[in-house]
């Protein structure tokens, strides 16, 4: 234990890590690394608030009095650039070294780019980091025409945060559909809706051939049928990929993402990885994911931190994730995909609703639509390894509640066999 943890990473996951190596007793050092020159921050507040309210602040993942006070030695503004396997030591950007018994890359994701004519043009901005929403809330003052390529969450959160600030906001999305990775398609034609209603224009099935600018600024983008949609900023929110590079070097398995197993150890056992940086098997569906959430990066977080303080447990964690898109909280938990029916419950135009996706007889997940009650019940029920019928669910939250009490009752004489 003399060189302790090191931690590559200083966003939702590493720092987690950190706090919960010390909450488990962990007592060698414990050194987070991170590049970026920040205390470590909330992200997902930046497309929601952050980037229309000049005054906004960033919210820290924890005070600074956390990091002294727990030992645990931050270090921003530090880039790692290698792994040295053999020596157990990390090549510091610049010069140094820093050498562990047990490492965790935390690394995360980053914009996916768009190879296309005019993207190096001024004004065409990307939102990872404070950094960027600093970028974009500064040019968004200055300019009333906005093109957003991409209607996932962070394109649609930033859209109906720009238009309820008074922006002329175009989202252009190359499928034919929003949100097509996330939520099932009645609950991306709903968001869609309202969007409209709140006079963001979205045009889907549409691909931009080129951007054009004045003096290396943007001005405008072209979509492939010619049309001209004038713009002082252009925000690319296509996708995330990897941050795998540092694991690829060292030798690492990488399959859309750094490989971990059901502890969050990489192909090195003494090397970890979380977060949106790490694929994995999971435990939920049987299938290989890489997941992008909050929630993922804090649960695997802390079993790896249980991980190297000697424990076995398996990650399984019930995934869970939420966006705010305008009116609109959006909270997913389970996970939907291969689903075969599903169950309403609510109503679409009050904008309260929640959908109960299954295959088969298995509940898979829910996806809702400002109905809390129903997602944390839905929580719980995952949780529990509860599938209510979809019957049960047709009752509503009280059948459901009484449902999983009775299911959780039986649960001695389930085990008992
Ligand atoms: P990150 O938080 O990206 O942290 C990785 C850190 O590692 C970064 O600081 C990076 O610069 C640093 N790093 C990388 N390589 C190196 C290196 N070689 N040396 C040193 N440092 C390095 N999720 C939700 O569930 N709900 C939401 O509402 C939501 N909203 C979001 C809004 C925005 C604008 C964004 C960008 C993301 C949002 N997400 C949301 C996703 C969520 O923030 C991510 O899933 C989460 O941040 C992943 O945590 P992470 O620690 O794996 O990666
Ligand atoms: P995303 O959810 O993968 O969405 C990207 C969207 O862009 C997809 O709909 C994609 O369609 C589309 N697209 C791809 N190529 C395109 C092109 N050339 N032109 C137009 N559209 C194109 O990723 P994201 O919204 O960019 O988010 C980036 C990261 O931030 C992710 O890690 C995400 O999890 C995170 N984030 C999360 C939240 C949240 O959870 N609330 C909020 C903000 C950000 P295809 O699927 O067809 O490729």
């Amino acid at each position: 234990m003399k060189n302790g943890v090191v931690i590559v990473g200083a966003g939702h996951a590493g720092v987690q890590a950190a706090a919960s190596l010390r909450e488990d007793g962990y007592d060698g050092p414990v050194i987070l690394v991170g590049d970026e020159d920040e205390l470590p921050y909330h992200k997902p507040p930046l497309s929601k608030t952050f980037i229309k309210d000049a005054e906004a602040k960033p919210q820290p993942l924890r005070g600074e009095a956390f990091y002294t006070g727990s030992a645990i030695d931050y270090r921003p503004g530090v880039r790692i650039d290698r792994i040295d396997t053999r020596r157990r030591s990390l090549d510091i950007a610049g010069g140094g070294a820093l050498a562990f018994d047990h490492l965790i890359l935390a690394t995360g994701s980053r914009p996916r780019t768009l190879p296309l004519p005019g993207a190096d043009l001024s004004g065409v901005l990307s939102l990872r980091s404070l950094a960027d929403a600093r970028l974009i809330r500064d040019l968004s003052a200055q300019s009333d025409e906005i093109v957003i390529l991409g209607g996932g969450f962070i394109g649609l959160e930033i859209a109906a945060t720009l238009r309820a600030t008074g922006r002329t906001v175009t989202v252009v999305e190359a499928v034919d559909r929003l949100l097509g990775r996330a939520v099932a398609p009645v609950v991306a034609s709903h968001v869609r809706q309202r969007l409209e209603a709140t006079g963001v224009r979205i045009l889907t099935g549409t691909s931009i051939a080129r951007l054009d600018g004045e003096n290396g600024h943007v001005t405008a983008a072209i979509t492939s049928s010619g049309e001209r949609l004038p713009a002082r900023m252009v925000i690319v929110g296509i996708g995330a990929m990897p941050n795998v590079e540092l694991a690829q070097s060292a030798g690492l398995g990488i399959a859309n993402g750094i490989r971990v197993d059901h502890q969050m150890r990489t192909s090195m056992p003494e090397i970890l990885a979380i977060g949106d940086a790490a694929s994995y098997r999971h435990w939920f569906t049987g299938g290989d994911v890489r997941l992008e959430s909050v929630q993922n990066a804090t649960d695997q977080a802390r079993l790896a931190a249980r991980t190297i303080s000697g424990h076995t447990d398996a990650y399984s964690a019930v995934p869970w994730f939420w966006s705010d898109i305008g009116d609109m909280k959006l909270q997913m938990v389970g996970l939907t995909a291969g689903g075969d029916s599903h169950v309403v419950l609510g109503d679409l135009p009050e904008n309260k609703f929640s959908i109960y996706h299954y295959a088969g007889d298995r509940l898979l997940g829910i996806e809702s639509v400002n109905r809390p009650g129903d997602h944390m019940l839905g929580r719980k029920m995952l949780g529990a390894g509860f599938s209510p019928t979809q019957e049960t669910v047709a009752e509503g939250p009280d059948g459901l509640k009484a449902a999983l009490a009775a299911f959780q009752q039986d649960e001695p004489a389930r085990a008992a066999g």
